[in-house]
Protein backbone atom coordinates (compact mmCIF):
# COMPACT_ATOMS: atom_id res chain seq x y z
CA UNK A 1 0.00 0.00 0.00
CA UNK A 2 1.30 3.12 -1.01
CA UNK A 3 0.84 4.63 2.69
CA UNK A 4 2.48 8.30 1.50
CA UNK A 5 -0.37 8.98 -0.85
CA UNK A 6 -2.70 8.76 1.91
CA UNK A 7 -4.13 12.11 2.76
CA UNK A 8 -4.07 12.71 6.71
CA UNK A 9 -7.54 14.37 7.97
CA UNK A 10 -6.83 16.96 10.73
CA UNK A 11 -9.47 17.33 13.12
CA UNK A 12 -10.75 18.61 16.13
CA UNK A 13 -12.29 17.19 18.97
CA UNK A 14 -13.48 18.24 22.64
CA UNK A 15 -13.82 16.28 26.04
CA UNK A 16 -16.64 17.88 27.69
CA UNK A 17 -17.94 16.36 31.14
CA UNK A 18 -18.09 17.39 35.00
CA UNK A 19 -14.83 17.02 36.42
CA UNK A 20 -13.79 13.86 37.67
CA UNK A 21 -15.66 11.85 35.42
CA UNK A 22 -12.31 10.62 33.92
CA UNK A 23 -11.63 12.89 30.77
CA UNK A 24 -8.35 13.19 31.46
CA UNK A 25 -7.98 9.86 32.56
CA UNK A 26 -9.06 8.67 29.09
CA UNK A 27 -6.93 10.94 27.22
CA UNK A 28 -3.88 9.53 29.71
CA UNK A 29 -4.68 5.93 28.80
CA UNK A 30 -5.25 6.28 25.24
CA UNK A 31 -2.32 8.45 24.28
CA UNK A 32 0.22 6.94 26.48
CA UNK A 33 -1.24 3.54 28.34
CA UNK A 34 -1.46 5.09 31.73
CA UNK A 35 -3.94 5.53 34.17
CA UNK A 36 -3.50 7.48 37.85
CA UNK A 37 -5.40 7.19 40.14
CA UNK A 38 -4.96 10.83 41.76
CA UNK A 39 -7.40 13.15 40.28
CA UNK A 40 -5.78 15.04 37.17
CA UNK A 41 -8.06 17.97 36.59
CA UNK A 42 -5.02 20.46 37.91
CA UNK A 43 -3.14 19.20 35.17
CA UNK A 44 -2.32 22.19 32.40
CA UNK A 45 -1.78 20.12 30.11
CA UNK A 46 -5.08 20.63 27.44
CA UNK A 47 -3.92 20.18 23.89
CA UNK A 48 -3.18 16.02 22.76
CA UNK A 49 -2.63 15.31 19.09
CA UNK A 50 -2.43 11.89 18.09
CA UNK A 51 -1.88 10.12 14.39
CA UNK A 52 -5.05 7.70 14.65
CA UNK A 53 -4.39 4.94 11.94
CA UNK A 54 -7.19 3.15 11.75
CA UNK A 55 -7.81 -0.87 10.61
CA UNK A 56 -8.28 0.08 7.03
CA UNK A 57 -5.44 2.18 7.17
CA UNK A 58 -6.55 5.41 6.61
CA UNK A 59 -5.08 8.28 8.71
CA UNK A 60 -5.88 11.00 10.77
CA UNK A 61 -4.76 13.55 13.18
CA UNK A 62 -7.02 14.03 15.86
CA UNK A 63 -6.34 16.98 17.84
CA UNK A 64 -7.99 16.64 21.62
CA UNK A 65 -8.95 19.30 23.52
CA UNK A 66 -9.02 18.51 27.17
CA UNK A 67 -10.05 21.01 30.42
CA UNK A 68 -7.73 22.33 33.34
CA UNK A 69 -10.47 22.24 35.22
CA UNK A 70 -12.84 25.05 34.00
CA UNK A 71 -15.70 22.50 33.36
CA UNK A 72 -16.44 23.16 37.47
CA UNK A 73 -17.47 26.67 36.68
CA UNK A 74 -19.41 25.54 33.35
CA UNK A 75 -16.83 27.88 32.31
CA UNK A 76 -15.49 26.92 28.81
CA UNK A 77 -16.39 29.94 26.11
CA UNK A 78 -17.08 29.04 22.51
CA UNK A 79 -13.10 29.11 21.94
CA UNK A 80 -12.83 25.48 23.56
CA UNK A 81 -15.66 24.18 21.12
CA UNK A 82 -14.90 26.46 17.73
CA UNK A 83 -14.35 24.72 14.69
CA UNK A 84 -14.75 20.88 16.39
CA UNK A 85 -15.72 17.89 14.19
CA UNK A 86 -16.60 15.91 17.71
CA UNK A 87 -17.09 16.03 20.97
CA UNK A 88 -17.15 13.36 23.55
CA UNK A 89 -19.23 13.72 26.25
CA UNK A 90 -18.57 11.89 29.38
CA UNK A 91 -19.72 10.90 32.62
CA UNK A 92 -19.30 8.46 35.42
CA UNK A 93 -21.50 5.85 35.85
CA UNK A 94 -21.62 5.88 39.59
CA UNK A 95 -22.61 9.66 39.45
CA UNK A 96 -26.13 10.38 38.27
CA UNK A 97 -25.41 14.32 38.49
CA UNK A 98 -22.86 13.59 35.54
CA UNK A 99 -25.24 11.98 33.44
CA UNK A 100 -27.15 15.51 33.97
CA UNK A 101 -24.59 17.72 33.47
CA UNK A 102 -24.34 15.70 30.12
CA UNK A 103 -27.72 16.51 28.77
CA UNK A 104 -26.85 20.53 29.57
CA UNK A 105 -23.30 20.14 27.12
CA UNK A 106 -25.50 18.53 24.51
CA UNK A 107 -28.02 21.48 24.59
CA UNK A 108 -25.30 24.06 24.18
CA UNK A 109 -23.55 21.78 22.04
CA UNK A 110 -26.26 21.85 19.57
CA UNK A 111 -27.26 25.63 19.71
CA UNK A 112 -23.46 26.68 19.77
CA UNK A 113 -22.53 24.27 16.75
CA UNK A 114 -25.31 22.48 15.26
CA UNK A 115 -26.49 19.22 14.29
CA UNK A 116 -23.34 18.42 11.97
CA UNK A 117 -20.55 17.92 15.25
CA UNK A 118 -20.30 14.03 15.70
CA UNK A 119 -21.15 13.48 19.02
CA UNK A 120 -20.30 10.73 21.33
CA UNK A 121 -21.70 9.99 25.42
CA UNK A 122 -19.40 8.05 27.46
CA UNK A 123 -20.24 6.46 30.82
CA UNK A 124 -16.56 6.01 31.79
CA UNK A 125 -16.01 3.73 35.02
CA UNK A 126 -17.67 0.53 34.38
CA UNK A 127 -15.12 -1.12 36.51
CA UNK A 128 -17.44 0.81 39.25
CA UNK A 129 -20.22 -1.67 38.16
CA UNK A 130 -21.73 -2.41 41.76
CA UNK A 131 -22.01 1.41 42.21
CA UNK A 132 -23.70 1.65 38.86
CA UNK A 133 -26.69 4.30 39.31
CA UNK A 134 -27.17 4.69 35.57
CA UNK A 135 -28.57 1.89 33.43
CA UNK A 136 -27.08 1.25 30.50
CA UNK A 137 -30.20 1.44 28.01
CA UNK A 138 -31.58 4.45 29.89
CA UNK A 139 -28.21 6.22 28.79
CA UNK A 140 -28.02 4.61 25.22
CA UNK A 141 -31.82 5.57 24.56
CA UNK A 142 -31.42 9.28 25.80
CA UNK A 143 -28.08 9.35 23.23
CA UNK A 144 -30.41 8.00 20.32
CA UNK A 145 -32.81 10.48 20.95
CA UNK A 146 -30.41 13.30 20.56
CA UNK A 147 -28.34 11.58 17.70
CA UNK A 148 -25.52 10.87 19.71
CA UNK A 149 -23.78 7.50 19.83
CA UNK A 150 -23.27 5.69 22.56
CA UNK A 151 -20.17 3.83 24.44
CA UNK A 152 -19.24 2.61 27.99
CA UNK A 153 -15.82 2.61 29.31
CA UNK A 154 -13.05 2.27 31.82
CA UNK A 155 -9.98 4.08 31.72
CA UNK A 156 -8.54 1.81 34.74
CA UNK A 157 -9.16 -1.29 33.40
CA UNK A 158 -8.65 -0.27 29.55
CA UNK A 159 -12.13 -0.85 28.35
CA UNK A 160 -13.34 0.76 25.70
CA UNK A 161 -10.70 3.07 25.15
CA UNK A 162 -9.52 2.40 21.67
CA UNK A 163 -12.69 1.44 20.67
CA UNK A 164 -14.00 5.15 21.90
CA UNK A 165 -11.55 7.15 19.92
CA UNK A 166 -11.31 4.47 16.85
CA UNK A 167 -15.20 5.00 16.71
CA UNK A 168 -14.84 9.10 16.99
CA UNK A 169 -12.12 9.24 14.01
CA UNK A 170 -14.71 7.23 12.06
CA UNK A 171 -17.53 8.81 12.36
CA UNK A 172 -15.68 12.27 11.88
CA UNK A 173 -13.90 10.54 8.41
CA UNK A 174 -17.30 9.53 7.39
CA UNK A 175 -18.67 13.17 7.42
CA UNK A 176 -16.15 14.89 5.23
P1 LIG B 1 -11.53 14.69 34.83
O1 LIG B 1 -11.67 15.75 35.86
O2 LIG B 1 -12.84 14.42 34.14
O3 LIG B 1 -10.42 14.94 33.87
O4 LIG B 1 -11.21 13.33 35.62
P2 LIG B 1 -9.79 12.65 35.90
O5 LIG B 1 -9.28 11.97 34.68
O6 LIG B 1 -8.90 13.64 36.57
O7 LIG B 1 -10.21 11.51 36.92
C1 LIG B 1 -10.84 11.81 38.16
C2 LIG B 1 -10.67 10.65 39.13
O8 LIG B 1 -11.37 9.49 38.62
C3 LIG B 1 -9.21 10.21 39.30
O9 LIG B 1 -9.05 9.82 40.64
C4 LIG B 1 -9.10 9.01 38.38
O10 LIG B 1 -8.10 8.11 38.81
C5 LIG B 1 -10.47 8.40 38.51
N1 LIG B 1 -10.86 7.63 37.30
C6 LIG B 1 -10.80 8.03 36.02
N2 LIG B 1 -11.24 7.06 35.18
C7 LIG B 1 -11.59 6.02 35.97
C8 LIG B 1 -12.13 4.71 35.70
O11 LIG B 1 -12.36 4.29 34.56
N3 LIG B 1 -12.38 3.91 36.81
C9 LIG B 1 -12.14 4.34 38.07
N4 LIG B 1 -12.40 3.47 39.07
N5 LIG B 1 -11.64 5.55 38.37
C10 LIG B 1 -11.36 6.39 37.31
MG1 LIG C 1 -9.23 16.61 33.61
Amino acid sequence: RKLKTEPIHNFKAVLLGEGCVGKTSLVLRYMEDKFNSQNLSTLQASFVSKIIIMPDQRQALLNIWDTAGQERFHALGPIYYRGSDGALLVYDITDHNSFLKVKLWVRELKEMLGNDICLIIVGNKIDLDEQRVVDYDVAFEYAQSVGARYLETSAKNNEGVTELFELLTQLILEQQ
